[in-house]
């Protein structure tokens, strides 16, 4: 990691680099992986507060850096829901609170006011979105990118919201919009990438990651290894234990 400079960054190099826009007002926004035929590289808007997004500075940092890498939402995955929110799932995986978003009231004014309900920007991201209800992060996504197996959550990757995502706070309380479809438990926000995380990362980049080695790996000390000699060399005056 490097100190930017604007014309190195932004204009010769600019694919090659994630370029961090520091801010105070709550943006925490990035784009996934990087346009080559655009030639946009990604670029994050962070505000570092522990008091956006999940609420911790660590997994939202994280989050972003994985939406850099080009990964998207594990709970917007559509074989995690069923048909009834435009997924292709076989059963719903998470129950959505939808009254409990934080702009639901304004936007149920906004439909009202048109003679519409909630109904469907409740149910659909694409019309949550039109709609302006910030629902559409929750949803599944349809845009064809759901790589990973259905009906499975992986409840540890940084990639996923917690149960409290976009909620509205209620004395002095965040409540719930995202719970555990088998029992309705909560689950939290992850600061750590797991082994999901991390086998989505070389699906992407199999041709740098995965290459395999081409013999198995001899430890410098054995007798099969061309570097023995060196080795005993370089320790034959060693005392450690
Ligand atoms: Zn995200």
């Amino acid at each position: 990691m490097e100190q930017g400079k604007d014309a190195y960054c932004n204009i010769a190099n600019r694919l090659d680099y994630l370029l961090i826009k520091y801010n105070s007002n709550g943006d925490l926004v990035t784009t996934p992986g990087y346009s080559a035929i655009g030639r946009f590289g990604s670029t994050t808007n962070l505000d570092p507060s522990d008091s956006i997004g999940c609420g911790n500075a660590v997994a939202n940092i994280a989050h972003e850096l994985g939406h850099a890498w080009g990964l998207l939402h594990e709970h917007q995955r559509t074989g995690l829901w069923t048909s009834e929110y435009g997924g292709n799932g076989a059963t719903n995986m998470f129950t959505f609170l939808c009254e409990n978003m934080a702009d639901y009231e304004e936007i149920e004014a906004q439909r009202q006011a048109e003679g519409k309900s909630m109904n469907l920007p409740c149910r659909y991201e694409n019309i949550a979105l039109a709609a302006g209800f910030s629902a559409y992060n929750l949803l599944p996504d349809r845009s064809g990118h759901d790589m990973g197996p259905a009906s499975e959550v992986d409840w540890d990757s940084i990639m996923i919201y917690g149960s409290i995502a976009g909620s509205k706070t209620v004395n002095g309380q965040r409540l719930n919009t995202l719970v555990k479809a088998s029992d309705g438990s909560t689950f939290g926000y992850n600061q750590v990438p797991s082994e999901g995380d991390i086998q989505a990362m070389y699906w992407l980049y199999d041709r740098v990651l995965t290459k395999p080695l081409k013999s198995t790996p001899v430890p410098f000390w054995k007798s099969a290894s061309k570097w023995k000699g060196i080795f005993n060399h370089k320790n034959q005056n060693d005392n450690c234990s």
